[in-house]
């Protein structure tokens, strides 16, 4: 007996025509005799449109009560869909994080799981029945329910298989798999038929928005077989492909990949901005004063670039936060200009982190060469670099966002 996680994205149940097609994916699943659990994501603008309601009522409002709005969309698909599952025949029931119990930490609008108690679902998924699961929600210490950040149905899926230790968890979606980079931006873009779970959670860390972070960290840790498809497939048409399963990215240890390229994928996040601190004193315990009081202020930093000084005295630092804690570190550093002691600070907004993966980099020399090459070539300045074992990542203007990516893509014959 197969047991299955299914998760379905918000396009995915967009309407009640497309959730009556999500309804014949999980029936053909049952009536192959496997035991599935379903999660949901709210539907396609939902969430967007209850996290505006949140922030016209009040620029400041309750994390405990954002939850509250938020985490509503997901409870109308799962009744939604319980409804049009019973309506067809199959024994199903909805459940919400709290009554399964998915439990969270105290982090609400951004909460991380904790714990599930996958009991209870187990009896029910042995019983026949199919359970519906509220994606994207939990309860957290203070008996309240928590979100899980956005995109968060994701994790919601990952950590449900797990707990139940379902033999796979089926990320539907509105593109049949992860691609070589986003197929929106790049139409020649190619589908992966396998990603290893590093590789998979860098695309994911860097800009890749088709699985959430914590869903990919979660099927690493735990050794979730997660598979990438497309709801948009006929449910009827035959579930055969590479390795039995029809088309779709499976998402596995690196040792599963038969044919492991040098670069895998190009990412690209837009919602970072740069920070230039300039004339900084050349001593120890700067960089600890710049760095320790973003800390504090819970800023996350990701890139940092820091010169030697011709001269021993002064040096410039840049970095770059999160877009949305732009202000906010400004703010901080502000406070701190006595005690850091600067000339001045520029920043920039219009600014996209591209990203060149692949576990290859490893063991081949020449790639960060080459990507800068390439970009030269394009008249595209690079304005910060930093990079890990299996990734470069380089810090342009906006504007430059789809010819840096679009040529990065040709460069490491990715394109289809
Ligand atoms: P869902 O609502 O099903 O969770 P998302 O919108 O969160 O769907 O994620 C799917 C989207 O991710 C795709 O429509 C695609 O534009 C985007 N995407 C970004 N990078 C990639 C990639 N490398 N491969 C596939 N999709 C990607
Ligand atoms: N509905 C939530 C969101 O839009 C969670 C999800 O779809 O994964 O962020
Ligand atoms: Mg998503």
């Amino acid at each position: 007996m197969t047991r299955l996680v299914l998760k379905f994205g918000g396009t995915s149940v967009a309407n009640l025509e497309r959730i009556r097609n999500v309804a014949r994916h999980v029936k053909r699943e049952v009536e192959a005799g496997n035991q599935v659990a379903v999660v949901v994501s709210a539907m396609a603008g939902e969430t967007n449109k209850l996290v505006g309601l949140c922030r016209e009522a009040s620029a400041l409002h309750d994390a405990r009560e954002y939850d509250a709005v938020v985490s509503s969309g997901e409870q109308v698909t799962s009744g939604v869909l319980a409804i049009v599952l019973q309506d067809m025949g199959i024994d199903a029931r909805s459940w919400q994080g709290w009554q399964i119990a998915l439990r969270t930490d105290a982090s609400h609008g951004a909460a991380r799981i904790t714990d599930i108690d996958g009991g209870t679902l187990i009896e029910r998924l042995e019983q026949g029945q199919v359970a519906v699961v509220a994606g994207f929600q939990g309860v957290a210490p203070d008996n309240r329910i928590a979100t899980l950040g956005r995109g968060g149905s994701d994790t919601s899926a990952v950590a449900l298989a797990a707990a139940i230790k379902a033999d796979r968890c089926d990320i539907y979606t509105d593109v049949d798999g992860v691609y070589t980079t986003d197929p929106r931006i790049v139409p020649r873009a190619r589908r992966l038929d396998r990603i290893a779970f590093e590789e998979m959670l860098e695309m994911a860390s860097l800009g890749a928005k088709v699985l959430q972070v914590r869903s990919v960290e979660m099927a690493m840790v735990h050794g979730v077989r997660t598979f990438v498809r497309s709801s948009f497939d006929d449910p009827d048409a035959p579930q055969v492909g590479a390795g039995g399963l029809p088309p779709g990215t499976l998402i596995c240890d690196e040792d599963e990949i038969v044919e492991q390229q040098v670069v895998t994928g190009i990412a690209f996040a837009k919602d970072e901005a740069q920070v230039s601190i300039r004339n900084v004193a050349d001593k120890p315990g700067v960089a600890s004063t710049v760095f320790g009081s973003l800390a504090e202020a819970n800023i996350n930093v990701d890139m940092i670039v820091q010169n030697i000084s011709p001269d021993g005295r002064t040096t410039d630092i840049t970095f770059t936060v999160p877009e949305g804690d732009y202000e906010r570190a400004l703010g901080v550093l502000e406070e701190q200009r006595e005690a850091i002691g600067y000339e001045a600070i520029e920043g920039a907004r219009d600014v996209v982190k591209v990203s060149v993966i692949g576990m290859g980099m490893r063991s081949h020399a020449g790639i960060a060469a080459r990507c800068f090459q390439g970009l030269a070539d394009k008249g595209i300045n690079i304005r910060a670099i930093t990079t890990s074992e299996i990734k470069i990542s380089v810090l342009i203007d906006s504007a430059y966002t789809e010819l840096a990516v679009r040529t990065l893509h040709s460069l490491y014959g990715l394109d289809g």
